[in-house]
Formats: C-alpha cells, sequence, structure tokens
C-alpha cells in the first residue's frame, strides 16, 4: 500500500469537471489578471472567514511582505515572530530592513507563547505576527491585550489555517489588524500556482493594500506610495471560486482522519493520549492536541498538517519511507539556528521548545481523501519500528 504525504490528483478527479470548465472560462475571456474571477473571491472570502475587507495577491508570501508595507513598517523596527514557522514569516521582516526578534514555541500547540512576547517589548518594536501553525489558531486573547497596550500591530500569518476557528469562535485572520493566508497547493484551499490574500477589518488598510498590491498607483501612474506587484491571477481565483464551497467537507475529511489517527495510536499502545509532553512506556508516540476542540467549535483545528514527536526521528522517517508512506518535517531548523540569520547573535539552546519540536517532530499524510485503511497502515508501520 502507498500512502502519499499528499495526492492532489485525488482531489482535482472530484471536482474535474468544474475546474475545467472554470480554466476553459478564463482562456475565453482572456482577462489574466485581477478582475472578475479575483472580486468574486474576494467576496467569498470576506463571507467565508467573516471579514470586511480581503484582497487577492500574488503568494502567501507576499501576503506577509504588503502587510508589513501596509502599517508601514521602517528599517530598524522590530518585529516578534517565532522561531518556529515557515521560513516567509521570518524572510519578509528582514526584506524590509526591519529586525525580527524570535520568541519560543508552546510545547502543546507548537505556536507561540503568549507570556514569552512581553519581555521582548523595546522602544522599537511594532508588530507581531503570530502564526497559526498546522492549522490551529494562536491564543489571540492575550496577544491582542498586549498589542494593544503597547500600540502595535498584529499581523496574523494564517497561511495554514484558513477557517481555523479561534476559542472565541472568531476565524484565525480575522482577530488581528492584518490576516494573510496562502494558496500554495499544499495548503487546504490551494490553486494550482501561487496565490495569496490579506484580510482586515480596518478600512484604511485596506485601501492602502488595494493600492500597494498595483505598485501603490492610484489613480494608475500616480503614485504617493511605492508598492509592488502582489496582483493575483484571473486564473489562480477561477481555481479556487470552485473549490470553496469544498472546503468545509475536506476540513470535516481531515478531522475525521485525525481522529482515526488517535484510535489507532491509542489501540496500538502507542500513546495514552493527545497532547501528552512526556515519552514512557505508554507514550512512545506524542499526538497533536487541538486546544479548543471542547469548545463546541466547528473549525478548532483545520489540520494542515498532523505532526507528532517521537525520538529516534530520523531513523523512524527512513522505515516510513521504505515502506511508501510519505513524511515531511515542518520544520527542521529554527530561525535562531539558520545561517542567514547569524547576524542577529542567537544561539543554540535559547529556544528550547522550538529546538526539540525541530528535532523530533514529523507530519504524516491528512490530506482529506487518504482511507482509513492508509491510516492504519501507516500507524500500523510506526509500530513496527518502534518495537524492532
Ligand atoms: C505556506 C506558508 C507561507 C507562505 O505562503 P506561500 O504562498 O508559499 O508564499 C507563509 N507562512 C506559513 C506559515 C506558511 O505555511
Amino acid at each position: 500500500m502507498k500512502v502519499p504525504l499528499l495526492d492532489l490528483k485525488a482531489q482535482y478527479k472530484t471536482i474535474k469537471k468544474e475546474i475545467d470548465e472554470a480554466l476553459i472560462g478564463v482562456a475565453e475571456s482572456q482577462g489574466c489578471i485581477l478582475g472578475p474571477e479575483v472580486e468574486k473571491l474576494e467576496k467569498s472570502l470576506c463571507g467565508y472567514l467573516d471579514s470586511k475587507y480581503a484582497t487577492g495577491v500574488s503568494s502567501g508570501t507576499d501576503a506577509l511582505l504588503i502587510a508589513l508595507m501596509a502599517i508601514d513598517i521602517k528599517p530598524d523596527d522590530e518585529v516578534i515572530i517565532p522561531t518556529y514557522s515557515f521560513f516567509a514569516t521570518a524572510g519578509v521582516v528582514s526584506r524590509m530592513n526591519a529586525k525580527p526578534v524570535f520568541i519560543d514555541s508552546d510545547p502543546v500547540t507548537f505556536n507561540i507563547n503568549p507570556a514569552d512576547i512581553k519581555k521582548l517589548i523595546t522602544k522599537k518594536t511594532k508588530a507581531i505576527i503570530p502564526v497559526h501553525l498546522y492549522g490551529q489558531s494562536c491564543d489571540m486573547k492575550p496577544i491582542m491585550e498586549i498589542a494593544g497596550e503597547n500600540n502595535l500591530k498584529v499581523i496574523e500569518d494564517a497561511a495554514q489555517s484558513i477557517g481555523t476557528q479561534y476559542g472565541d469562535g472568531r476565524k484565525a485572520g480575522t482577530i488581528g489588524h492584518i490576516g494573510c493566508f496562502s494558496f500554495y497547493p499544499s495548503k487546504n484551499l490551494g490553486c494550482f500556482g501561487d496565490g495569496g490574500l490579506v484580510t482586515t477589518n480596518d478600512e484604511t488598510l485596506a485601501e492602502r493594500l488595494k493600492i500597494l498590491r498595483v505598485h501603490g498607483g492610484k489613480p494608475k501612474y500616480y503614485h504617493k506610495i511605492i508598492g509592488g506587484n502582489f496582483r493575483l491571477d484571473a486564473i489562480q481565483a477561477a481555481v479556487l471560486n470552485v473549490k470553496l464551497p469544498h472546503l468545509d467537507s475536506w476540513t470535516k475529511r481531515r478531522q475525521e482522519n485525525a481522529e482515526l489517527y488517535t484510535k489507532f495510536f491509542k489501540n496500538s499502545g502507542l500513546s495514552e493520549e493527545e497532547g501528552k509532553l512526556k515519552y514512557d512506556e505508554g507514550n512512545k508516540v506524542l499526538l497533536p492536541k487541538a486546544v479548543y476542540k471542547n469548545q463546541d467549535l466547528k473549525y478548532y483545528h483545520i489540520y494542515n498538517q498532523y505532526v507528532i514527536r517521537v525520538q529516534d526521528r530520523d531513523a523512524l522517517r527512513k522505515h516510513l519511507t521504505e515502506n511508501e508512506i510519505g513524511t515531511e518535517i515542518y520544520y527542521p531548523v529554527p530561525f535562531h539556528m539558520q545561517e542567514c540569520f547569524s547576524y542577529l547573535g542567537y544561539k543554540k539552546g535559547q529556544f528550547p521548545v522550538s529546538e526539540w519540536c525541530a528535532a523530533d517532530s514529523v507530519a504524516l499524510p491528512i490530506y482529506p481523501e487518504l482511507s482509513e485503511e492508509q491510516i492504519e497502515f501507516t500507524v500500523k508501520s510506526i509500530k513496527e519500528f518502534i518495537n524492532k
């Protein structure tokens, strides 16, 4: 049995007719950039996320970059970000010539620990970028409180969390000042290339984001500010307009798959419960925990990734690869240990939780079309390795 980490062809098969028609529609219209498909997508996502404004952009990375431009980040401003995230979160801060200030992870959720933020705030701190990792929301209430007290802007990196609910029911990306989303094909809502979105409830920021998307020109060819080419293609929006109505059912399948993993891990004697933080006889595999699950939320966790922790992770991965089971590490090196950030002067050992996550975590296949047999087989293969 083969268990790929992700099978985008399986998803395409289920919506092929609608997608093909949408692609041909764009070809025939030859309206290739922005236009009605992008406007339709922005409107639908405002509704889906319950956000006042949404602006389609060229990628999730560009969503973060344009957000920093919109809040007018200046050279030497400090931006507090997790040390454990996809590279884009840190890259955009440096590209603005601002200074990334790293923060450690919460050991249960892998998200930032709000308790650590306060001591990092200086006169130069301008913004915080909480990342809703793997499909689960950061604890936004204390983050927004600290930001309010210190006059900081909050840019949510919700690239992995489209539709995710925070404990109070609001959706990730609509709680801070600007929310950033990615439509990279491996995200829960993926297009056929690169694409992204920024959301905000602030009219002034919304207007700035729209102008920055087209080189800062308004009207066209008259520039008060400097923006860039952050436009979204019509063809990507057309694909997303077909996919969006399916997103909730796909999310449900991902949640069901996570339940199945828990069941099989428990039955196999490898784990006693979700969210354990210490290895022992009954917990050789540490399972992810959805912290808002018991609050009657539909989207407590959307499982963009299902990430377990095990000792001897690299040897386990090798074993799973031999059994044709796809895995990935999100992420093997925290930012503070990346060569490109050595100029910031951080040291190994400074963020022990993130370093532990980087050393022991591994993502298992969780995509919606995965079968129960594939999940059972994956757990069986892990058990085979651990009991060897
Ligand atoms: C995917 C991702 C991004 C970047 O999105 P792209 O569309 O690939 O540019 C940013 N942050 C996080 C956390 C991501 O997972």
